[in-house]
């Protein structure tokens, strides 16, 4: 299927690796030109370079480093591409823990990343979006929405209140075009993944290699997912065969 996409420009934020690497990989498939962004020079430089060999149509990858959750990182990335057609949303989790042990610095640093962060980089794009008529929001968040996880009480928290202010934008911003959708991990092979299944191994008693395989055959395809997988998803969200799937969370 043609996604109808090739040509556009998409910012992917936090994309040197895991999900966000997948959703550019897919977008620069589909020739879409992409920006991505993460902390790390190296890796990102690293990234691109794959990248740019999985490109078609002459689409280009481009880099900004920095710290999307904070003023100077979404700066940074906003300079290399000031007025994306698509924009997906990403950043590091929050740790897990136990809530007793988080404080204000804590909720906060995960306020910033998971649910303030986004909501600035969507107002300084959408409404370029809506004046060219066309445009895509992707909110990679998590599972933990719709089923909470114990241990990520600050992600809950955080990511919850992005996907109540992201049903209110999606309804204002649909009738010009721009769908506003929100992606919810469930257990992808990733880093991120590795380091939650560590802190459960610790909790259960098993080895982190014996959690994970436990984790993965309690999931119903008896598997996790991969970066690929959610990139396709997340492509398609960006397509133009998506402008009826105004605010998802799926
Ligand atoms: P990952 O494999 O650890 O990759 C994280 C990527 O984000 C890296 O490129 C990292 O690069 C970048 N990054 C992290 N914090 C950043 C920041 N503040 N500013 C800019 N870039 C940043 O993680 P992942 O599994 O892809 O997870 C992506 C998101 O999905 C996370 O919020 C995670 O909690 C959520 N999630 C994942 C799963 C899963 O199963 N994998 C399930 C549910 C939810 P640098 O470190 O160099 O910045």
């Amino acid at each position: 299927m043609d996604l109808g996409i090739a040509g556009k420009t998409a910012l992917v934020c936090a994309a040197s690796k895991g999900l966000g690497k997948g959703c550019a990989l897919a977008l620069v498939r589909e020739g879409v030109n992409v920006v991505i962004t993460a902390r790390s020079k190296d890796a990102l430089e690293a990234t691109a370079a794959e990248l740019r060999k999985q490109a078609t149509a002459g689409a280009t990858v481009k880099i900004a480093t920095g710290n999307i959750a904070t003023l100077e990182g979404r700066a940074a990335a906003l300079e290399v591409c000031p007025s994306p057609d698509i924009l997906v949303n990403n950043a590091g989790g929050p740790p897990p823990g136990d809530f007793r042990d988080w404080g204000r610095d804590q909720w906060i640093a995960a306020l910033d990343a998971n649910m303030l962060a986004p909501i600035e980089l969507m107002k300084a794009t959408v409404d370029n979006m809506m004046k060219r008529g066309f445009g895509r929001v992707i909110n990679i968040t998590s599972g933990a929405v719709k089923a909470p996880i114990d241990i990520l009480g600050l992600s809950n928290g955080a990511r919850s209140g992005l996907t109540g202010f992201v049903a209110g934008l999606a309804r204002k911003t649909v009738r010009n075009g721009v769908t506003i959708n929100n992606l919810l991990p469930g257990p992808f092979d990733t880093d991120r993944l590795r380091a939650t299944v560590q802190v459960q191994a610790k909790a259960s008693g098993r080895t982190p290699d014996e959690e994970a395989k436990n984790r993965a055959a309690n999931n119903p395809s008896g598997r996790f997912g991969t970066p690929e997988e959610f990139g396709a998803a997340c492509a398609f969200l960006c397509s133009v065969h998506a402008g009826y799937i105004p605010a998802r969370t799926c």
